[in-house]
């Protein structure tokens, strides 16, 4: 993803607190900030916010919060949030996946989706992937007993590796496709990446998963 500087990044965040809060903020109370107890659906580098927004429209009944690290990146997602009108089921924050566990208590997650997740193709870099061990181990205390990652991506490589780590960490994989769109779901929700992919012919492969225990 290109990054333009926005020097306007901060004060623009700051000033919408309703959908956008700072990962140092280290809120916990989210049944407070929906106002309700509904389930909690995040995705972890949501970019532009594409997908959240449209899960959040689809799904009132559900609690929807992307997580993105970039400020150049997140702006646009609060730019399209004010948009749809900042639907009351979803919030932003602006941090870094890596600290899920500050974010969240214990099994408080019913699901996470990471959607067309960085590659990080050198070996010397796996340990950034989202699906490496060390942010399934993370994922895990968040998620509830039954808690699902939904990942989907463009990238063989990636998906291949994702198969192979969250296999040997002892997860459960189902409904793997390697051709979503060969047989698109009725409620898939496309993402900016996902569309941009799908575009040019690209295969986008898809999995869901579940921890052993
Ligand atoms: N999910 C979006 C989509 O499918 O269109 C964006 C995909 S983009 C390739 C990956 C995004 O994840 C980038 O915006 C990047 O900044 C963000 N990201 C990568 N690692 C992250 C992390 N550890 N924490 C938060 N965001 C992260």
């Amino acid at each position: 993803m290109r990054l333009r500087h926005k020097p306007w990044a901060k004060d623009f965040m700051v000033e919408h607190p309703d959908v956008v809060i700072f990962e140092d903020e280290k809120v916990k109370d989210w049944k407070e900030i929906f106002g309700n107890e509904n389930p909690i659906h995040v995705e972890v580098g949501t970019g532009k916010g594409q997908f959240v927004i449209g899960m959040a429209k689809a799904n009132p009944d559900v609690n929807y919060i992307g997580i993105e690290h970039f400020d150049s990146v997140i702006v646009s997602a609060l730019e399209k949030v004010i948009e749809a009108e900042k639907p009351s089921n979803l919030r932003l924050i602006r941090g870094n996946g890596a600290n899920i566990e500050d974010l969240f208590t214990k099994g408080e997650l019913d699901r996470l989706f990471l959607n067309f997740s960085d590659p990080w193709p050198k070996t010397r870099h796996a340990k950034r992937r989202l699906t490496h061990a060390a942010f399934l181990s993370r994922y895990e205390n968040v998620l509830k007993k039954d808690g699902e990652i939904h990942f989907k991506t463009d990238n063989r490589k990636l998906f291949e590796y994702s198969l192979v780590s969250m296999s040997e960490y002892g997860m459960i994989l189902k409904d793997v496709s390697l051709d979503l769109h060969a047989q698109m779901p009725e409620d898939n929700i496309m993402t900016e990446y996902e569309e941009k992919f799908s575009a040019k012919g690209q295969p986008i492969y898809r999995l869901e998963s579940y921890f052993k225990r």
